[in-house]
């Protein structure tokens, strides 16, 4: 079996997204999430708790019903994708759906370089969720 961790595109998955899919092995099949993603280090850990919250909130049976479809940074911002094998006006993905949104406010105000407190930054026609530090190191260089 060849790796699903290394794309014979792109080549080898950002390590976060290979590090979560191996920390909640229900939700995403052993695999990774269907497009190609990547997770900056700093949001690690809001995705982290998200996955841990639907595990610990949602029904056993309906775990199965969930996957990653994509993790992404739009505009400086986290993007969390999810699928879900039932309908979308359900009790289970309003939650999920709330669950989602929370985990996205939270890297909103997080670092995406080391988690810290943070906010939306622009620079060099770039935008960028960065800690005080971090928003100095990128614009001395
Ligand atoms: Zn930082």
């Amino acid at each position: 079996m060849s790796d699903p961790f290394v794309s014979p595109y792109f080549g080898p998955w950002d390590p976060n997204i290979k590090r979560l899919a191996a920390a909640h092995p229900i939700l995403f099949r052993n695999r990774p999430p269907r497009i190609w993603s990547d997770l900056a280090s700093g949001w690690y850990s809001a995705v982290d708790q998200l996955c841990t919250r639907i595990e610990t909130t949602l029904p056993a049976d309906e775990l199965p019903n969930l996957k990653f479809k994509q993790l992404k940074e739009k505009f400086g911002t986290l993007r969390i994708h999810i699928e879900y094998r039932g309908s979308y006006d359900s009790p289970t993905w309003n939650t999920v759906r709330a669950l989602i949104d929370a985990a996205q406010e939270a890297a909103d105000r997080s670092c995406q370089d080391c988690g810290a407190q943070a906010e939306l930054r622009q620079h060099g026609g770039w935008y960028l969720t960065l800690c005080d530090q971090h928003f100095a190191e990128r614009i001395s260089k």
